[in-house]
């Protein structure tokens, strides 16, 4: 990468799903050129420490400060790097860069680049097959950024316009309720034999793939490691694995 302000630069990469086997050497290079790297701390425990590098982990909360922490130190001349998990720009660390560079607009002028990643869902459809195989979206379920009335509400019309869907943030223990009400509108705009698809530590030891349909389903086959992917109405099984077909009729 090159040297933007004081030859100081700052890369938001995406560590993918867990699997060291898929970080893309474009984000391998961005942290071996590193001084220093910021981010959550279960992120930056992926990190491999070395003479030279410093690890700033720190809470999942603080987003937008660990964000200014990062310009700052970009613009003193660090070679920064911002690690999240999967892609950057999906639920992650990209967005609150920019918003944190919109309040600082001495900032401006850094070399920041965005490294992509393999985001948990891609990762999820590619185990189970090709569940994501025609149109599809992704929400977040967390209502820590939103209002749960809008969660609801894209939920609702996502199902209606028949998107195979993909859940992030799922279920926590804040608000262990959510995801049943979740299930309950699902069950009403969906029918009790669509397919759902609960993939947990995906590239992980801990991975778990755990497919049923949405009547079967209950609130406790996911939790925050876990992404759940929702099929279309043509969505089904062939032999071990999930498919959407490619076109609609
Ligand atoms: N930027 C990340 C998403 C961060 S939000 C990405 O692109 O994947 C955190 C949510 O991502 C978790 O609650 C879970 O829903 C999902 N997630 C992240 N890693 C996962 C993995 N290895 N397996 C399954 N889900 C994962």
């Amino acid at each position: 990468m090159s040297g933007g302000v004081n030859g100081g630069w700052l890369a938001v990469a995406g560590l993918g799903p867990g699997d060291a086997a898929l970080v893309t050497p474009a984000v391998s290079s961005a942290l071996a050129a590193a001084t220093d790297v910021v981010g959550y701390i279960p992120y930056v425990a992926r990190i491999a420490p070395r003479e030279g590098l410093t690890l700033h982990p720190s809470d999942n909360r603080v987003e937008l400060d660990r964000a200014r922490h990062a310009l700052e130190m970009a613009a003193a001349g660090k070679h920064v790097v911002v690690v999240s998990s999967g892609d950057p720009g999906v639920f992650a660390m990209a967005a609150a860069i920019f918003e944190a560079l919109e309040q600082t607009p001495q900032f401006q002028q850094l070399d920041i680049r965005i490294l992509p990643g393999i985001t948990a869902m891609l990762a999820a459809a590619a185990r189970a097959g090709a569940p994501l195989g025609h149109d599809f979206c992704a929400i977040n379920l967390s209502d820590n950024l939103k209002p749960w009335d809008l969660v609801e509400r894209r939920l609702r019309l996502a199902a209606q316009a028949d998107f195979a869907m993909a859940f992030y943030n799922p279920r926590s223990s804040s608000r262990p309720h959510q995801f049943a009400r979740v299930l309950e509108i699902l069950r009403e705009e969906c029918g009790p034999d669509r397919l759902i698809l609960f993939a947990r530590a995906i590239s992980t030891p801990q991975e778990e793939i755990n497919s049923t349909t949405l009547g079967e389903a209950t609130p406790d086959m996911a939790d925050m490691r876990t992404v759940v992917l929702v099929g279309n109405a043509a969505t089904r099984r062939v032999g071990r694995y999930i498919y959407t077909p490619r076109s609609a009729k």
